[in-house]
């Protein structure tokens, strides 16, 4: 790395997630100019984008714009644009704008730290993503919203009976921590929240499904913790359906594998897909360029300190990655927000290092531990082998993700509306946002 010369060095951090804020965050007070480039102009806090989609926070409580993040910053600069390719040998990204904004078509890197994260994948089945909305971005989430109270909404209206029940009937894919989450957030609308809402409809009676193809939820936890999840979930009245794959989706419905070798199709007018994920397309062109190998998650295999072979000046962190461990064996961490945070100061540590002429060692992942909330007061844990369920295990939960929570006044916020809600049963943000009438569009 070239430290030489009159200008500072040059550090590009590609995505404002997980990854990149931790780097950016590492490199304030260095001797760097650091630039970072997001096609959105906030932070989100993924975690808890089902919260924002069950009407349990507003959208502004769980993003932070990042260049208020970094407003007091003087070496860090925030650039609203997209990254659509990289020349790896002149050392620039080539940029796409975000419309309506305006954005140069290179720029120039002395270390680039990329951090693009991933996305929800339908298993080779695009068609099913307009049926089936998922919650990884802010708009996707409110869309679910949408569609969740909307569906209340349309049953209230419908006087035919199994249509009735049709929109009374939500369906999650992917028993992981999303998929448990949002079911449970779902039963508790509606058992909870919406109870006394309508007139025609008994929301108590929604039927909601969770589909899993392995044979627990929560297979990134003991089984024990997944049986507890599941009598929690069957407590607030979700149908756990595991060992069952989905092999349709349309506009009526889910068709899942059935327990004879047939089909069993599910009438449903509201599916939440939170399964299989696939690293952002950034990490193949990664791959592409500098003969990385790419696993079929998408992943790029970075070396063990993070960086892409050849190219000690360029890092990948976070979801798009897998790691070489030190005997040279690429390593799947979890997809999670510790990997990406401690690969992202790991990252900066190295930048930091290179520029006192200093060594670093080996990236090494250190798991504090596995959280998942169910509702109300139930969670589950498992942190460094001490397995907690119930209250405690929420409590947990509910301070790990305050403390993560970008901003101070976010933070207040959430404390706010999580302690009102715990209090009242209510969920202040249940609006239909992007429905428009005839008129309107007029
Ligand atoms: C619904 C959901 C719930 C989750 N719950 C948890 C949880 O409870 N606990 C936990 O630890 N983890 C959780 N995760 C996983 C966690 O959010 C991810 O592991 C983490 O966000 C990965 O960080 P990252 O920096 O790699 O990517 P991200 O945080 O996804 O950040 C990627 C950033 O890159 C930007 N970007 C992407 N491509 C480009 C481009 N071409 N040009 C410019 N910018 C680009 C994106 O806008 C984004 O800001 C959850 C994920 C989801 C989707």
């Amino acid at each position: 790395m070239s430290t030489s010369g009159s200008r500072e060095h040059r550090v590009v951090v590609v995505g404002g997630g997980f990854g990149g804020l931790q780097a950016v965050s590492k490199l304030r007070r260095a001797p760097v100019e650091v630039t970072l480039v997001d096609r959105r102009n906030f932070h989100l806090f993924q975690p808890l984008t089902y919260q924002v989609a069950t009407g349990a926070l507003s959208p502004g409580e769980i993003a932070y714009p990042l260049r208020a993040i970094f407003k007091r910053d003087r070496n860090v600069g925030v650039l609203l644009a997209e990254v659509a390719d990289f020349d790896l040998d002149a050392r620039e990204l080539h940029l796409r704008p975000v419309s309506p904004v305006p954005a140069p078509e290179r720029l120039g890197y002395d270390t680039l730290i990329v951090a693009g994260g991933s996305h929800y994948t339908y298993f080779g089945h695009e068609e099913w993503r307009m049926h089936a909305a998922e919650v990884k971005s802010l708009e996707s989430a409110l869309a679910v919203r949408s569609r969740l109270l909307a569906a209340f909404e349309a049953a209230e209206a419908e006087s035919n009976a199994e249509a009735r029940e049709a929109w009374l009937t939500f369906v999650v894919v992917g028993g992981g921590a999303t998929g448990v989450e949002m079911a449970g957030q779902i039963a508790e609308l509606a058992r909870d929240t919406l109870r006394r809402d309508f007139r025609t409809i008994d929301p108590r009676r929604a039927r909601i499904l969770l589909v899993e193809g392995a044979d627990r939820v929560l297979t990134s936890f003991p089984p024990s913790l997944s049986a507890k999840a599941e009598r929690s979930l069957q407590r607030l009245g979700v149908t756990v359906l595991t060992g069952r794959t989905v092999i349709g989706i349309d506009a009526a419905g889910v068709t899942i594998d059935g327990r004879d070798g047939g089909a069993e199709r599910i009438a449903s007018r509201a599916v939440v897909w939170a399964a299989g994920v696939t690293a952002s397309g950034l990490a193949g062109r990664l791959a592409d360029l500098t003969g990385a190998e790419r696993d079929r998650a998408g992943r790029v295999t970075v070396e063990a300190d993070l960086t892409l072979p050849g190219h000690p000046e360029v890092f990948a962190i976070g979801d798009m990655v897998r790691v070489r461990d030190v005997d040279g064996e690429p390593v799947v961490l979890p997809g999670v927000a510790p990997v990406a945070m401690q690969q992202g100061r790991y990252a900066a540590g190295v930048v930091r290092a290179r520029l006192r002429g200093r060594e670093h060692g080996a990236f090494r992942y250190r798991d504090k531990g596995s959280l998942a909330t169910i509702g109300r007061a139930a969670a589950v844990a498992d942190i460094k082998g001490v397995r907690l369920s119930g209250f405690l295990a929420w409590a947990a939960w509910l301070v790990v993700h305050l403390w993560y929570l970008i901003g101070f006044q976010n933070r207040l916020l959430v404390l706010i509306r999580w302690s009102f809600s715990f209090a009242t049963h209510g969920r202040g943000a249940r609006l239909i946002t992007g429905a428009s009438t005839n008129s309107e569009q007029r």
